[in-house]
């Protein structure tokens, strides 16, 4: 088998428990199949090489700026309020 796309992201939920979510497309070498899915469990038999990314920066940032963007709409909206 072999792994021709693996993506998906590691979350925490709500206990501080680590989540894994991956999308994997695999093709069987002896017969070329391909099969997509989630990737609910699966043990790496060589190597697998992964390139994580820690996306805790960038989601800060983006959280930054909507907040930033709903405190600008409620004072431009009280502002409207009193004219
Ligand atoms: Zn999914």
């Amino acid at each position: 088998m072999e792994i021709a796309s693996f993506s998906g992201s590691i979350t925490r939920d709500k206990d501080g428990k680590p989540v894994v979510h991956v999308h994997c497309v695999v093709a069987l070498l002896r017969n070329g199949a391909v099969y997509a899915g989630h990737l609910l469990h699966g043990r790496v038999s060589l190597t697998l090489q992964l390139y994580l990314t820690d996306s805790e920066p960038l989601l800060r940032r983006r959280n930054q700026y909507i907040r930033a963007r709903i405190e600008q709409v409620m004072v431009h909206e009280r502002s409207a309020t009193f004219r």
